[in-house]
């Protein structure tokens, strides 16, 4: 039982998703996007008609997400709930927001967190969230903490929405970026925090590729 994990976690925009996905596809590794659970899981209690802020109510939901990642480490994977495939529909700003609503329920975090630890499979995983290294995967022997400033992150997100065709304001996006910030960092339960001996990464000024290498010569040293 000795499965290498690296985990990289931020703020959203930090550019996690795209690092993780290099990484892991550079190493051979399995991937986990933790984020996409909370996103699809914000979807699942729409198509229920189950409040977000209900906790009680999204207990069985979360608990019996019927949700599948395609599994490879190429490219961005589909998502698939119920048989539908929400890839794109849990991609939104709204979800996004709706998603950091449900991750600060406690027992919704804990009845994620069998099927979140069930991507640690042999050679190895990467595992990009929130809560990776402080909880998740606490015994990680790599663990990443890869931020940016707000305005960047919000420049960057405005840049990807519209590479997919998404009408979206900068401002808004500033705003949500925020909001959202100020809910994962504030909450009780698994606050977006560094880990112990996290290597802190500011991507403010760092190409993708630049954070990558840090990344993995980080890695080098470490396993
Ligand atoms: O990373 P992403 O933006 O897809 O995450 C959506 C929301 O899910 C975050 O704002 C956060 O509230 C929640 N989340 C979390 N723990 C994780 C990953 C995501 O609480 N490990």
């Amino acid at each position: 039982e000795s499965i290498p994990v690296i985990t990289i976690d931020g703020p959203s925009g930090a550019g996690k998703g795209t690092v993780a996905r290099i990484v892991a596809e550079q190493l051979g590794w399995h991937l986990l996007d933790s984020g996409a659970i909370y996103r699809v899981l914000a979807v699942a209690a729409q198509h229920h008609n189950i409040s977000v802020e209900d906790e009680e109510s999204l207990l069985p939901i979360a608990a019996h997400l019927d949700v599948q990642f395609q599994i490879c480490s190429v490219g961005e994977g589909k998502v698939i709930l119920e048989g539908e495939d929400v890839s794109n529909a849990i991609r939104t700003e709204e979800i996004g927001a709706l998603a950091s609503k449900v991750a600060a329920f406690p027992r919704v975090r804990e009845a994620l967190l069998r099927r979140q630890r069930a991507f640690k499979v042999t050679p190895g995983l990467v595992a990009d969230g929130r809560d990776m290294g402080t909880i998740v995967f606490a015994d990680a022997p790599v663990k990443v903490f890869l931020t940016a400033s707000a305005e960047e992150r919000a420049q960057r997100r405005f840049n990807q929405l519209k590479g997919k065709g998404f009408d979206v304001k900068i401002g808004r996006l500033l705003d949500d970026i925020r909001l959202r910030d100020e809910r994962d960092q504030n909450r009780k339960v698994a606050p977006l925090i560094p880990a112990e001996g996290a290597l802190i990464i500011d991507s403010t000024e760092l190409s993708i590729d630049e954070v990558v290498s840090k990344i993995l010569s980080f890695c080098n040293e470490k396993l």
